[in-house]
């Protein structure tokens, strides 16, 4: 299996794709199938994200073996706030033993009952003690309006750069829905001197309740435009699909024009929106 950074440092354009986990074990065998599903689309990497409250990081384990049956390259997620060095150090010797080369190393939610941290306390920390207890190649979150918690973007953007120096290979970004804010990040991002590869995060809204949600979730700043859409067809899921998939898609075509030539499509476990994703690229990513 490749590293996510070989991957990146190859030529073209790079398309790939996150899937999560299911909460419970009895789907396993589903979100398998799903994610094989988003395999035969060739995306160049699959990231499989890590419960909340790595609370099943069995579940995270079991997906990556089933993109990596298919050949292409796993990246797991993997969360540290709510865990221990102990529990870390376990889940990291399960992935080594299973051939997983690549981490998406993450802080992850406080935990709501507002208990502090011990072990970690950042993912700067987490970052520190992958590189301590293995030979991975990690990848880091990034926000493009700023993260949520952070008190302005440039103190999210120091942090950045103290995480990336302690040893991030490429970052990703939260999904974010106005392409302006994503080249203003990249610009403010090389001048704090970060100048590993950054995928892009693309999340194709297709259900009007997702809007809320990914808005919660971000803090996105939903561009008007976008927000007509939501309005307009949000009694018709079948028209809103066809909407979120063509705004997604002309997002990415504005971001491969533009020279970005990594983008993370966050595909929602539905193939069937990664495939029209995947046929209306077919001569853009090539
Ligand atoms: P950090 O980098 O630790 O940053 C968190 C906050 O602390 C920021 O405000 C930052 O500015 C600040 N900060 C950072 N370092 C320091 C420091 N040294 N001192 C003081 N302040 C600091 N969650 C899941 O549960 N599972 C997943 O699989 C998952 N996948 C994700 C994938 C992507 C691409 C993204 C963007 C997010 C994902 N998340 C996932 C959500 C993520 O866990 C949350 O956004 C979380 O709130 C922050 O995680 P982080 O790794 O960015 O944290």
């Amino acid at each position: 299996m490749n590293t996510i950074s070989q991957i990146l440092s190859s030529p073209g354009v790079h398309l790939s794709c996150e899937v999560f986990p299911p909460k419970q074990f009895s789907g396993i065998a589903q979100a398998a199938k799903t994610a094989k599903e988003i395999a035969a689309l060739h995306p160049s990497f699959m990231s499989v994200t890590y419960g909340a409250a790595g609370s099943t990081p069995g579940h995270t384990l079991a997906i990556a073996r089933a993109v990596a049956e298919t050949g292409v390259t796993p990246l797991c997620h993997l969360t540290c706030v709510q865990s221990t060095q102990a529990h870390v150090t376990e889940v990291l010797a399960q992935m080594e033993s299973e051939g997983i080369r690549n981490v998406l190393a993450l802080r992850g939610d406080l935990p709501q009952s507002g208990e502090r941290a011990t072990d970690f306390q950042h993912a700067e920390d987490l970052i520190r003690f992958i590189h301590e207890h293995g030979s991975f190649c990690v990848g880091a979150a990034c926000y493009p309006e700023g993260h949520p918690e952070s008190m302005s973007r440039q103190s999210d953007m120091d942090y950045l750069r103290r995480k990336v120096d302690a040893g991030v290979d490429f970052l990703t970004t939260q999904m974010f829905f106005d392409n302006a804010l994503l080249y203003n990040f990249l610009y403010r991002a090389l001048r704090a001197g970060i100048e590993v590869p950054v995928c892009a995060g693309i999340m194709p809204i297709c259900d009007p309740k997702q809007v809320a949600r990914a808005v919660k979730l971000s803090g996105s700043i939903m561009p008007p435009r976008f927000a007509a859409i939501a309005d307009r067809f949000a009694d018709s899921p079948a028209a809103m699909t066809q909407a979120g998939i063509a705004f997604a898609t002309e997002q990415i075509v504005d971001l491969v024009a533009n020279g970005i030539r990594h983008i993370h499509l966050y595909t929602m476990n539905k193939p069937w929106i990664a495939q029209k994703i995947f046929s209306n690229l077919s001569e853009i990513i090539g």
